[in-house]
């Protein structure tokens, strides 16, 4: 009733702030593990990549497509994914903590949810938690970028890491014996040390790993009598740095 409706407790809620989001704007959601270093080494995941964790990471990051539609992209490496959201999403009013904190949820509880689909047997030993922030871009050469710049990084670590675990895995130096090996070397030498002492050409490592996953929606039509059209949410593994990937999906810059 309108007695009740407005009490004297009320005003309390003017403090609130407002974070509406600008609009027509890229808006970005990136999600990352907090101290994973700590939780991959608490439950023995593989050096340096554990497939399982991966297939994880990406499961959450469809589930959170699959809620929020409005999500045109997500690339995820390691213990982060990013979520692009339509320039024109009117999801939540475009309010930034409403966002970020449904996404952010749905997220980490589809970790603990589907845990066991992937890990089997290996117990959970504590609740996960992952950060996020909201990044704004006003122009698609700016996401671009971004995306690249999160690829750029897939690459680096994962050269990194597949030398200096193979350092200490297979020729038994210590963690800090093979820091020093690699310190300030390029790629192009952690490429020759893999080649000339492991006989691997990096090229040849798991694509997933070199290239992280990109998850996009695309329509496929349902098996006859049926043939409906639907949207499903699909994993790549490609280069972003280029324009192949941008013009195979028009759709994803496109409005
Ligand atoms: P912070 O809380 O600051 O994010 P962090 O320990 O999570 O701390 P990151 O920079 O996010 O630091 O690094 C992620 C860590 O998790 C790295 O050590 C990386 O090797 C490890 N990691 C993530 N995913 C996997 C995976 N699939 N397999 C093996 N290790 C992984
Ligand atoms: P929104 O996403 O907007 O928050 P909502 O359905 O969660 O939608 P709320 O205003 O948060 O809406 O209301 C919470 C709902 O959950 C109410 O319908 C409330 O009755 C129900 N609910 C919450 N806790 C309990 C509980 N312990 N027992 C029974 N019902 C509960
Ligand atoms: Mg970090
Ligand atoms: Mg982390
Ligand atoms: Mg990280
Ligand atoms: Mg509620």
């Amino acid at each position: 009733s309108t007695v009740m409706a407005k009490s004297k407790y009320e005003y309390v809620k003017t403090f609130e702030l407002e974070d509406k989001i600008l609009p027509n704007t890229w808006i970005v959601v990136r999600l990352d593990g907090k101290n994973f270093t700590r939780f991959c080494d608490k439950h023995n995941l593989e050096k340096p990549n554990d497939r399982r964790a991966l297939e994880l990471m990406n499961k959450c990051a469809t589930v959170v497509m699959e809620e929020f539609r409005d999500i045109s992209l997500a690339f995820g490496q390691s213990d982060e994914y990013s979520f692009i959201f339509r320039k024109d999403t009117t999801l939540y009013n475009r309010r930034a903590a409403k966002i970020l904190t449904n996404v952010n949820s749905l997220f980490a509880s589809s970790y603990v949810f589907f845990w066991n689909m992937y890990f089997g047997n290996v117990r959970l030993m504590y609740p996960p938690t992952f950060d996020g922030r909201v990044v704004l871009y006003p122009t698609d050469l700016n996401l671009r970028d971004y995306l690249s710049w999160r690829q750029a990084d897939v690459h680096v670590n994962n050269l990194y890491n597949t030398t200096f675990w193979m350092l200490v895995l297979r020729k038994k130096l210590s963690n800090a014996q093979a820091e020093e090996q690699l310190r300030g070397t390029l790629s192009s030498h952690k490429n020759e040390i893999l080649f000339s002492e492991f006989n691997i050409n990096y090229n040849n490592e798991p694509i997933m790993f070199r290239k992280g996953t990109t998850l996009i929606r695309k329509h496929v039509h349902s098996p006859p009598p049926d043939g409906k059209k639907k949207q499903v949410v699909l994993p790549f593994h490609c280069d972003l740095f280029n324009d192949t990937f941008w013009n195979e999906h028009p759709e994803i810059l496109g409005l």
